[in-house]
């Protein structure tokens, strides 16, 4: 049978991945434009190493608009002591960086989105070549990866950290004894609307214990949302014995999505007022929000209820919604999985 090897990636580290000690470096992935002919886009890597052990990788900014991984990364990066740890942390603030560097969700230069461009393509857009080489050179080197997320700036959530179902059970429970060791105030059983092309999907294929998490958004970190991220982060080095020590666990409610009546959808364009905050129950039939129309006064609000019994997850921002977009997740309070 003739197949056609893969084009090598265009991404060269500018640091060893594979030597001891603390290294500060680049993803430098090659990007001719208008104002650099033979420039790069320069994208952060940490890796701290130390003898033999597990590796974990930590990537923060997939959305460019989520910035509690970043906080938490940028940070540990910064302070981490491979006389610490055992094994290696490959760490990448910021993944999407030029997504990250312009503040929005998607990449300025391809409008690409990186959570849906996965497995990516070594030939392909400059967000496709990131997923790409993510996939092909990072992720092979880690037994573990956590991937922060959190609502950007359309979606405001519960914090919590997340895994999903998983054809191997036994790697199923594998991550989700992460993602309790992570302990953030809530854990959830998460579904997706779309998981064509995600980077939890392209790990969890591979075989790897994955994490991911929603941890705020309002397109912003809060001091409560940067402090979960950063214990959280520390407590899957310690799960997965690369830090000394047992993880500092607090209690977490866990939370599980059994079907998209999980999901609200705006039907209209409009202003919206909530009924329920994040963490309040509802019950089936209960109103979530009314949705005003905007053009002139004296016209009723559309109504939007619960399908189901559960509390609110996480709600649109800000006041203005469009039609289409998310309106309001619901889950449900569940046990331990
Ligand atoms: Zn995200």
């Amino acid at each position: 049978m003739l197949t056609a090897s893969p084009r090598p990636s265009p991404v060269t580290p500018t640091i060893d991945l594979s030597a001891q000690g603390v290294q500060h470096g680049h993803l430098r992935l090659p990007y001719s434009r208008d104002d650099s002919a033979w420039g790069s886009v320069m994208i952060p890597i940490c890796v701290v190493a130390n003898g033999s052990g597990p590796t974990a990788l930590l990537t923060g900014a997939n959305h460019g608009d989520e910035y509690e991984g970043p906080a938490a990364l940028f940070e540990l990066a910064r302070v981490l002591d491979p006389a610490e740890v055992s094994g290696r942390v490959i760490i990448v603030p910021a993944l999407n960086y030029p997504a990250f560097r312009a503040g929005t969700r998607t990449s300025p230069i391809d409008k690409g989105n990186l959570n849906r461009s996965f497995p990516g393509r070594p030939d392909g857009s400059v967000t496709e070549k990131i997923a790409d080489y993510v996939t092909r050179h990072l992720v092979p080197l880690a037994d573990i990866v956590l991937d922060f997320h959190s609502g950007g700036k359309t979606l405001d959530f519960l914090p919590y950290a997340a895994a999903h179902e998983l054809p191997d059970k036994a790697q199923e429970a594998r991550c989700f004894a992460a993602v309790a060791a992570f302990s953030a105030p809530y854990s959830m059983k998460m579904l997706e609307i779309d998981a064509v092309g995600m980077f939890d999907t392209t790990v969890e294929e591979m075989g790897k214990v994955f994490v991911t998490t929603e941890l705020g958004g309002a397109g912003t970190a809060s001091a409560r949302s940067i402090g979960i991220a950063r214990r959280g982060a520390a407590n899957l080095l310690k799960h997965a014995g690369i830090l000394a020590g047992a993880p500092e666990t607090t209690p977490t409610r866990w939370l599980d999505m059994p079907s998209s009546d999980c999901f609200a959808f705006a039907g209209e364009d409009g202003l919206i007022a909530f009924e329920r905050d994040l963490g309040e129950p509802v019950r089936a039939g209960e109103m979530i929000a009314r949705l005003y129309p905007v053009g002139r006064t004296g016209l009723a609000p559309a109504e939007y209820r619960a399908a189901m019994d559960g509390v609110l997850a996480a709600r649109h921002v800000p006041g203005l919604i469009k039609a289409g977009d998310c309106l309001s997740v619901l889950a449900v309070l569940t046990e331990a999985p």
